[in-house]
């Protein structure tokens, strides 16, 4: 057999396989070139699975005379000779994506730059240029493919359903939203607008949008955030649900690095590493994560349509997404909004003083009011004060009262500021042994005692560890445990770190070890089986934070065995000292396995269920 070249057209068409194995890598590479060409505003039109799409854009246009070269194989002008390659900062540098598409479809393009006076337009049909015309338009570049992969059976057979190939489709687009919220993208199916993403100048207002979120927070890894060394290279950035609003699949997390959007399973893993507890099993955040970095701090050409990026050094960009997401979810934000203080009325004003205060600073603003009336409204307001809350509001709204709040706005502020989220609340009674019912000024707020004490149990454990002040019990006799080799190895290379977790342990064997001590919360008869435990994680999870998640799991199951069982019954100062020790930790709100560790119930959805509001 005679060995032979390629044609171009073949080269092309196999090539294409690579870049444009599915439509929704043509979507993303035309849209990606949009975006290199410094587009404000795109508009994407997809249809028959994608074998229909067009993408138009306000960007900078191609030069008339590089318009045949930009349907050319290796023709770019994002880089130009291979150093660039570690240093890239378009989305695009291949100079493959037009020639692969162009070699599968009909497929034309059509440009203006803002000095042209008309655009110019070129057809290729399935890799062989047809013609190239001159046309009106408006600057920016119009890119439009048909029956794609029509030369190409084999590879039509690959795609999947329509509906398949449009959910992928979809996904593409909303990653390159999620990474260019300055840009507006304008979304059509079968030229009806699906999505109309308006420019923003906050990230957080298009992550809202595209993940239909109405509620998220942001952590931040980077110079002086917690954490952070000199050094590091890398920083992160997260906007994240609370753990209450979760969702059934990973596909709502989404990262990107230096804008890319990859799919990388390490950083997913730092993300869901620090929701650490506060999830069950099966749940998964809403969460949007950019990691930055020099661009020579990582290779995004290890892969065909850059879905992988390969980073110089994986644990720093596995610790700064940890750390961004620790920083934002220790303030546990949606804690803040939850509770108010309860209002009991002998700790404030009397109703009466309230409402004289509100009418001095009403007469001082709004002189229309007699006298008379505003000792009306004060007998009014006292007279109601038990029977309608309502009356006070409608007569505080009516009367102008700017003062007043600012003055009143501040002093709460200070209030709350002194008092806890959780001791803030008014301890009712136990209800069934298990739950303390509490309430706030919003409603009722019900505690899962078991949950709630492991919570504060676990945190503390975890807090003194990292201060290295673990309380310890030495043993008269030392505990002999067995172990396998390779699990005692693990052990033993961990030996200063299990000290100052409150583990004194040295190799008695080949297999066994003895146990000088433990920590304090430790029952004697649950240490052998830590031990074990230990070493086994240590060894299937190798690696810089397998200690953290050995100690967190740990902890976690001896938290659950040293606390307040539900069952239990619990005085009111019990209760109380409780929630007093809750406000210590800001990561109170899940126990330690995930499980909430209170309900709330609204007043406002009681009166709704007793019909006093509709
Ligand atoms: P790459 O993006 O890797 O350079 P492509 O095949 O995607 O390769 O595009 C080839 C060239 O065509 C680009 O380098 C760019 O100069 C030009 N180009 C493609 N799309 C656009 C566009 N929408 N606006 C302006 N120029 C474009
Ligand atoms: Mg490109």
């Amino acid at each position: 057999m005679e060995i032979e070249l390629l044609s171009e057209e073949t080269i092309n068409q196999i090539a294409a396989g690579e870049v444009v194995e599915r439509p929704s890598h043509l979507v993303k590479e035309l849209v990606e070139n949009s975006l290199d060409a410094g587009a404000t505003e795109i508009e994407i039109e997809f249809d028959q699975g994608g074998r229909f799409v067009s993408v138009k854009d306000n960007g900078c246009g191609i030069h008339e005379k590089d318009l045949q070269k930009s349907v050319l194989r290796h023709a770019t002008s994002k880089i130009k000779t291979s150093e660039d390659i570690f240093h890239i900062n378009s989305l695009g540098f291949r100079g493959e994506a037009l020639a692969s598409i162009s070699a599968v479809s009909e497929f034309s393009i059509q440009s203006r730059r803002n000095q042209d006076s008309e655009s110019h337009c070129l057809g290729v049909n399935f890799g062989s240029v047809k013609k190239e015309y001159k046309a009106s338009g408006e600057v920016g570049t119009l890119v439009t493919v048909r029956s794609l992969f029509e030369n190409i059976p084999a590879r039509l057979k690959f795609l999947k359903s329509e509906t398949a190939e449009h959910t992928q489709i979809k996904n593409t687009l909303r990653a390159l939203a999620l990474s260019h919220w300055d840009v507006g993208f304008r979304i059509r199916h079968k030229s009806k607008l699906l999505h109309y993403w308006p420019q923003k100048s906050e990230p957080l207002e298009r992550v809202k949008e595209v993940l239909k979120q109405k509620e998220l927070f942001y952590g931040h890894f980077g110079p002086g955030e917690n954490g952070y060394k000199p050094g590091n290279l890398i920083e992160a950035e997260v906007y994240f649900s609370s753990p209450s609003s979760t969702s059934r699949t990973n596909k709502n997390i989404w990262v990107f690095v230096n804008g890319r959007w990859v799919q990388d399973r390490s950083l997913q893993a730092a993300l869901m590493d620090s929701y650490r507890s506060l999830l069950m099993h099966g749940e998964y955040p809403f969460a949007v994560v950019h990691v930055q970095c020099p661009s020579e701090e990582v290779d995004v050409n290890i892969h065909p349509t850059k879905a992988q990026v390969k980073f110089r050094q994986p644990s720093d960009a596995f610790r700064a997404v940890l750390h961004a997401t620790r920083n934002g979810l220790e303030t546990a934000p949606w804690l803040k909004k939850d509770k108010r203080s309860v209002v009991i009325s002998e700790q404030n004003e009397s109703f009466q003083e309230q409402a004289f205060r509100k009418v001095q600073f009403s007469q001082k603003e709004m002189p229309r009011f007699s006298l008379q009336e505003t000792q009306q409204a004060l007998n009014e307001m006292e007279k109601n004060k038990n029977e309608d809350v309502k009356v006070d509001i409608s007569l505080e709204s009516s009367f102008s009262t700017n003062l007043e709040s600012e003055e009143s706005g501040s002093k709460q502020d200070a209030q709350e500021a002194e008092v806890g989220t959780w001791s803030r609340l008014q301890v009712l009674a136990q209800a069934g042994l298990t739950y303390i019912v509490c309430q706030s000024a919003e409603g009722l707020v019900i505690i899962d005692q078991h949950a709630a004490h492991e919570r504060v149990m676990f945190e503390r454990y975890l807090r003194d560890w990292k201060n290295k002040k673990v309380m310890i019990q030495e043993f008269l006799v030392p505990m002999a445990v067995s172990l396998e080799g390779d699990q005692l190895e693990a052990l033993m290379s961990c030996q200063k770190e299990l000290v100052e977790m409150g583990f004194d342990v040295d190799q008695l064997g080949p297999e066994q070890v003895t146990v000088r001590s433990a920590p304090t919360f430790m029952r004697e008869k649950d240490i052998q089986s830590a031990i074990e435990k230990m070493g086994l994680e240590l060894v299937e999870l190798s690696g810089s934070h397998a200690l953290e998640k050995v100690v967190s799991d740990l902890f976690s199951t001896m938290a659950c065995h040293s606390v307040i069982r539900a069952g239990q019954a619990l005085s009111r100062e019990e209760m109380e000292s409780l929630l007093v020790q809750m406000d210590e930790f800001p990561l109170a709100s899940f126990c330690p396995h995930g499980r909430p560790v209170y309900v709330e119930y609204p007043f406002i959805e009681l009166e709704k269920d007793f019909g006093r509001i509709v």
